[in-house]
């Protein structure tokens, strides 16, 4: 009997996936305004029949754009799978005491019905306001620090500093301290930096400062801060002294001493800030969370112990139908290829290999089919025959003025060994973007930068110089010799201008949680900002 016969269900299997391959065309990278719209209106016809409640979720695009994903029960209840999962895996590694707490610096946005009667907001939004987020500290047997209306309380500098107060409140029970990404837990610090005196004054009388508005916001903290605690507020305030001496350099542990660990997604665009988190972290390990999307999860860090650089996630085959496209850099000589690599025909989850760069591409549970998810990943392993995933980098090219292709990686290269001449100064970079400037002839790059510290012009010219010869990129490096492409123009901006970037997407309905800072714009209104706020400009020497 041939293999087929003995096992019929995967026989048809096969055939239905091949059947499904050849019928089903792609849904381009974040493509959805026609089918979104629909689903706004009410008028979604999905395929998957299924009794759970739709909601929509918003996507931020690269560019800072928002589009609109369907939301079910089943992407709450993955959400749970994948967080239960992961927390397993860290217990073993990192134990941490049952029935304590977490320091979560999470926030919701506000939700709206569409005209069609579905509930839209973010991802994290729906999760949080879920069951689930409930039966996740159930099962873990730990419990989020801040209730319900800190996490919803809209305003996220009223929600951060509820999250500070109550996580100093619960300082010996934390055992770690956690974000969506990254980017939320370095800002949370900064504040604490600014108002650590007001925190502990708040602590020491059991009072809630005046800035925090909603009534039911307040209620809550005060409910559970019933009484004022002097002899913590002494301690915390006294740490806080101490920490100041040495620049904040390890905060999280002087401050939450039963810390085992600080957990965030730190890959990807989120890399920048790990130097600033690993300074706030001290020694405490870093452990990089999971990966995934609005649109679905994918994969799992199966190794806490691993630090974020070297970090792999192990795709769960079940939480959607996983197809890959193989994915080779361009011929460097070749500048008819529009886009930034090559692809091949896409192959199933079973079929990749390990060194190979690919595409994801998802069939979800709610109803998006062969959807390019536009995120570049290497494959690094296997565990039990799933691939292990090094996500690489968002895949649109970011920085292009003619036949020069750079990618958010790219960027972030250059970037790194500009900042490092900041280091021996003593100043640090905050936030960076960038913005191809086409209009003005020769068009070039512009870097945006926030410094915190006190810098000599002459080092930033440095900076700027070594930016711009660090772009390796063949079709770049050609065009600058020949001068089709102008110097790299790097623009100081004031301090806080990143804040005004982040306050401008919360103003469009973006959740803190979510947020990642665009490393490439042509957003008109974020250029505004940017220009206004730019302080200093330098141009590169570099190809003189
Ligand atoms: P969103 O749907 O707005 O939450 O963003 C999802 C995107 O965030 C993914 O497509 C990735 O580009 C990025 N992302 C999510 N998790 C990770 C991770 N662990 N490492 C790197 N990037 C990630």
């Amino acid at each position: 009997m041939d293999w087929e016969h003995q096992n019929p269900r995967v026989g048809w299997l096969c055939i239905g996936i091949t059947l499904y391959q050849l019928g089903t065309p792609f849904i381009p990278c974040r493509f959805r305004a026609f089918y979104t719209e629909n689903c706004r209106w009410g008028h979604c016809s999905y395929t998957h029949s299924t009794t759970y409640n739709y909601s929509l979720s918003k996507v931020g695009t690269t560019e800072g754009r928002q589009k609109y994903v369907p939301f079910t029960r089943h992407s709450a209840q993955t959400t749970l799978q994948i967080f239960r999962l992961a927390a397993a895996y860290r217990s073993r590694v990192y134990p941490t005491r049952e029935g304590k707490r977490i320091l979560e610096f999470i926030y919701s946005s506000k939700q709206f019905k569409t005209k069609g009667g579905l509930t839209a907001g973010t991802a994290t939004t729906h999760y949080y306001a879920s069951q689930e987020f409930k039966l996740k500290q159930e099962k873990t047997n730990s419990f989020t620090c801040s209730p319900q209306e800190v996490i919803s309380g809209g305003d996220y500098k009223q929600t951060t500093y509820c999250h500070l107060l109550l996580g100093l409140f619960f300082s010996d029970q934390v055992e770690f301290v956690t974000s969506t990404f990254a980017y939320s837990i370095v800002q949370a610090f900064s504040s604490l930096e600014d108002h650590w005196q007001e925190l502990c004054s708040d602590i020491r009388q059991g009072t809630l400062s005046s800035r925090i508005n909603p009534p039911k916001m307040r209620k809550a903290v005060l409910d559970i801060m019933v009484s004022p605690n002097p002899s913590l507020a002494s301690k915390i305030e006294e740490s806080c002294k101490e920490l100041q001496r040495v620049d904040w350099f390890g905060l999280v542990p002087k401050l939450w001493p039963n810390a085992k660990y600080v957990y965030s997604i730190m890959t990807g665009s989120m890399q920048p800030y790990m130097k600033k988190l690993r300074h706030y972290s001290g020694n405490l390990p870093l452990v990089s969370a999971d990966y995934g999307s609005t649109e679905s999860w994918i994969g799992v860090n199966l190794d806490p112990s691993l630090p974020p650089e070297d970090v792999t996630f192990a795709v769960i085959p079940t939480f959607s139908y996983f197809e890959f496209i193989p994915l080779y850099r361009q011929n460097k000589d070749c500048n008819s290829v529009l886009d930034d690599f090559i692809e091949d025909a896409p192959i199933p989850l079973s079929q990749v290999k390990i060194g190979q760069e690919y595409e994801i591409v998802l069939t979800t549970f709610t109803g998006l089919y062969r959807y390019r998810l536009g995120d570049v990943v290497e494959v690094a392993g296997f565990h039990n025959g799933t691939p292990k995933l090094n996500f690489i980098c968002r895949r649109k090219l970011i920085l292009t003025v003619n036949i020069d292709k750079n990618t958010e990686k790219d960027l972030q290269m250059v970037v790194e060994r500009g900042s490092q001449l900041l280091s021996k100064s003593n100043a640090e970079l905050v936030d960076f973007t960038s913005h191809a400037d086409t209009v003005n002839q020769p068009g070039h790059y512009i870097i945006y930068w926030e410094i915190k510290g006190q810098i000599d012009d002459t080092i930033l010219q440095h900076c700027c110089t070594e930016m711009d010869a660090s772009f390796v990129d063949h079709g770049y490096v050609v065009s600058r010799r020949t001068t089709s492409i102008g110097p790299l123009e790097l623009r100081i901006v004031e301090s806080g201008t990143f804040k005004k970037i982040l306050d401008c997407f919360i103003a469009n309905g973006s959740a803190l949680s979510q947020f990642k800072t665009p490393r490439c714009t042509r957003n008109q209104v974020l250029l505004r900002i940017l220009n206004f706020c730019t302080i200093k400009t330098f141009r590169s020497r570099a190809y003189d």
